[in-house]
């Protein structure tokens, strides 16, 4: 078993989550098993009751873990399935550390942070290499060398570096390296300093990722290797992309970060078979066609509040060859007397998750504009119970239709709380969490999509339609397309007279992959594509992009080794 550790320094927001993936990509098509596994050093025991403006978007994991964004990069950019396993917060640690003094577990001994806490961090490292039996282990550790919080971590992986023995583990250290405008050069002081931090905690990185805006000439990686203590060859230059995210594992494998992984733990395996990847970036950067949907959320200014919706839009656009321009839109400017301007011209409307009252007005307004003027709509929990509120109130005539969460008196609460949440009082970890499975009815175009008959998607959310009005909905066209298997929970609905108004009680941004697109927003897609070109979107191909075959595999492994040519050569 072999482990990497992927550390930040100099500054935050450095995409240390994207390049553990993006290596996952890579060492994963190189035939290797991976698991990937995130450190955060706050104290919440999850992100879950965290506004997305100090966070992001909460993503859920199958059981129904409430985990940072990061773990939505790993499940996009790799094979793995993540459970609660895969992410450890600091908050989860000392919980544990203090369950155990509370049980006695520790036989009167004075608990510290070191062994105690540092023994708790890696024995959750040691757990998940047991538990998912692969090949290697990438654990990122949250935050930016030099914080308090995340000493212990640094402690523990140290420590750990020395239990499993030199050549098992491997780190990486993710850093910045400013373009400064004014002395027109990039600076390497902020890495040199911040690699210096980690030899100070004990810590040698054994590979340099250098985040820049400029590459990095021979110089400068020199002037790196020198000072930071790293073969020269081990000076990893990633760039900013320039199209898109799913460019960064391409990027790296030119930088030959796999090869030196690799040659590192002495793992002899090819090269990574990055066929589907360069047909991913091929459609990214010069798709056939194009379509302009709009997000109607609160966090407009956030791009990170709404990732999963963002980048499953981006990958249902793959598999049309569709570029798609996703408008943020406030819901709270919907709701002004002109607010309506902001939709026209729109393939489709999108209202994605959300809690709480403000702009709910507006994203209500957002449906009806929606379904009046026949725009495709595709509603994720939330952005479902708005739309069921607004069919309420304009079509069956329930004028002040309303969710228990927004009004709690409303005489018509179309959309209420759960039976399973009327006692619940604490807010962590309490929701209806996590994959349930749906029972889709036949004959529905939810149906048509998914060309299946019961589908198993995430869940996070308290309200649910409310079964008593179910029949007038049904009788005016509302159409009550999925439902749990005991048919109990309403989990998808559509309206009959529209050509694509869909919106499902769950989440299906956190299943979708560039490789793999979710249906549902492949066919909100088509659809919008359909309204603002009034031409279909052919040829969809489903599934969007086929694994090769033997001899592709061959030929896209020769193709990538072409391309990947170390930049010095190239030189
Ligand atoms: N606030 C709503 C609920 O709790 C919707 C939740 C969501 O969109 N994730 O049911």
């Amino acid at each position: 078993m072999k482990y990497i550790f992927v550390t930040g320094g100099v500054v935050s927001s450095l995409g240390k989550g994207l390049t553990a993936a993006a290596l996952g990509t890579l060492l994963e098509n190189r035939g290797l098993k991976v698991a990937l596994q995130k450190f955060d050093p706050y104290l919440n025991v999850d992100p879950g009751t965290m506004s997305p403006t100090q966070h992001g978007e909460v993503y859920v994991l199958d059981d129904g873990a409430e985990t940072d964004l990061d773990l939505g990069h790993y499940e996009r950019f790799t094979s793995t399935k993540l459970t609660r396993r895969n992410s450890t917060t600091s908050g989860q640690v000392y919980q544990e550390v203090l369950n155990n003094e509370r049980a006695g577990t520790y036989l009167g001994k004075t608990v510290q942070v070191i062994p105690h806490v540092t023994d708790e961090i890696q024995r959750r490292i040691l757990q998940l290499a047991t538990d998912s039996k692969v090949d290697v282990v990438i654990t990122e550790i949250g935050g930016t060398v030099g914080d308090i919080e995340g000493l212990p971590f640094l402690e523990a992986i140290r420590e750990f570096a020395l239990d499993v023995g030199p050549g098992n583990v491997c780190f990486i250290h993710v850093t910045y390296v400013p373009f400064i405008k004014a002395a027109g050069e990039l600076k390497t002081k902020p890495t040199q300093q911040s690699v210096a931090k980690l030899r100070e905690i004990g810590i040698t990185p054994h590979l340099l990722v250098c985040r820049c805006e400029q590459p990095l000439n021979k110089e400068l990686r020199s002037k790196l290797s020198l000072f930071c203590n790293v073969p020269y060859e081990a000076v990893i230059e990633e760039k900013d992309v320039e199209h898109s995210i799913y460019e960064v594992p391409l990027m790296l494998q030119r930088e030959r970060l796999d090869d030196l992984v690799c040659k590192y733990f002495q793992i002899v395996a090819p090269p990574a078979n990055m066929f589907q990847w360069q047909e991913v970036i091929r459609r990214l950067v010069a798709p056939q066609h194009r379509v302009r949907v709009g997000v109607v959320g609160k966090y407009t200014g956030l791009a990170d509040a709404y990732k999963s919706v963002h980048e499953a839009l981006v990958h249902a656009g793959i598999a049309s060859d569709c570029r798609v321009q996703i408008e943020p839109i406030d819901a709270e400017e919907v709701e002004k007397a002109d607010g309506l301007e902001l939709l026209k011209g729109l393939g489709g409307i999108l209202v994605p998750g959300g809690f709480g009252n403000r702009g709910i007005e507006g994203k209500i307004r957002a449906a009806r504009y929606a379904r009046e003027n026949e725009i495709p709509y595709l509603g994720l929990c939330l952005g479902m119970q708005v739309a069921t509120i607004e069919f309420a109130r304009n079509i069956l005539g329930l004028k002040s239709a309303n969710s228990t969460e927004f009004d709690e008196l409303t005489p018509d609460p179309v959309i209420h709380l759960q039976e399973t949440q009327r006692h619940v009082k604490r807010k962590g970890g309490s929701m209806r969490l996590g994959a349930q499975e749906s029972a889709i009815r036949e004959g529905t175009l939810t149906r048509r999509i998914y060309d299946a008959a019961l589908v198993s998607e995430r869940h996070r959310h308290r309200y649910e339609f409310n079964n008593l009005y179910r029949e007038r909905f049904e009788a005016r066209g509302f159409v009550i397309s999925a439902t749990t298997p005991d048919d109990q929970l309403v989990e998808i609905i559509e309206l009959k007279d529209h050509p694509f108004f869909v919106a499902s009680q769950f989440h299906p941004e956190f299943q979708s992959k560039p490789t793999k697109p979710h249906p549902l927003f492949v066919g909100f897609i088509t659809a919008a594509h359909q309204r603002q070109h009034h031409t279909p979107l052919v040829p969809i191909i489903a599934p969007p992009i086929s694994a090769p075959t033997a001899a592709e595999n061959r030929a896209g492994a020769v193709a990538a080794r072409i391309s990947t040519r170390p930049v010095d050569a190239a030189q």
